[in-house]
């Protein structure tokens, strides 16, 4: 059983935090910088942690940069206020991301993306069939070998589909409850228990006042837990914090 919860813990950890560090805070927003190694150490982070719900980054940071722009108005990719549920939400977002994929999605014009985020190799392994599928074999090998019974094969779908469930809470929950320390304009909340399991990406209100900002967290007991180890890795040099 702990081999199970511990791989869960981890897929899940460390699946978010790519998408929170490397897929929103750096290739959408450029809060920071990082050398060409580093750059490519984080894009195999990211793919390989996100395994088989693999986002490309340049059509991730094109999508977010979109909901930013839009928030919670109906050009808004994902606000959970002009979908019933949040499985049409997520499918609207699937829609959207696979245009900007293919080139048909007119971004808005304010909305340009570095080419610095893209690894054409990468991306294409990333996102062909055989490599998801490869992943999801390897996940249920996984439970195979150590799963004390079936019941826990009910979690596999959560590994499979690991990116669009934390996006399904992020954009669902994070623009529906909690509390708001700012007006923006929009329905953007922060949701500070719950972020514990999303390393500071449900302190949306806060990230959406100041979108540049490193730390989604502002009052004293928020904790926004990507943040401490971005302040680290400023520190020894492995990215550099735009001032
Ligand atoms: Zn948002
Ligand atoms: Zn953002």
């Amino acid at each position: 059983m702990i081999p199970i919860i511990l791989f869960f813990a981890l897929h899940w950890y460390l699946s978010v935090f790519a998408q929170s560090f490397f897929l929103h805070r750096y290739a959408a927003h450029g809060m920071f910088r990082m050398s060409s190694f580093w750059h490519r150490f984080f894009y195999l982070f990211t793919w390989i942690t996100q395994g088989s719900s693999f986002l490309n980054p340049r059509a991730y940071a094109i999508l977010h940069m979109e909901h930013h722009k839009h928030s919670d108005t109906e050009d808004d990719p994902h606000s959970p206020h002009f979908f019933e549920d949040v499985i049409s939400m997520m499918l609207n977002t699937k829609r959207v991301y696979q245009d900007i994929l293919s080139g048909k999605y007119d971004a808005h014009p304010d909305v340009s993306i570095k080419d610095y985020t893209s690894w054409k190799f990468v991306d294409k392994v990333g996102d062909s069939w055989i490599t998801r599928i490869a992943f999801c074999v390897a996940y249920t090998f996984f439970y195979f070998a150590f799963a004390p019974n079936y019941y826990w094969f009910a979690l596999l779908p959560v590994h499979f589909l690991m990116g669009p469930v934390h996006g399904a809470f992020v954009n669902w929950c994070g623009h529906k409850y909690g509390y708001s320390n700012f007006d923006n304009g929009d329905q953007s909340r922060n949701t500070f228990v719950w972020d514990l399991f999303f390393v500071g990406e449900c302190f949306q209100n806060n990230h959406h006042r100041y979108p540049r900002r490193a730390n989604f967290a502002k009052r004293w007991f928020e904790l926004d837990l990507t943040y401490p180890l971005i302040k680290a890795m400023n520190l020894v040099g492995i990215i550099k914090l735009r001032s």
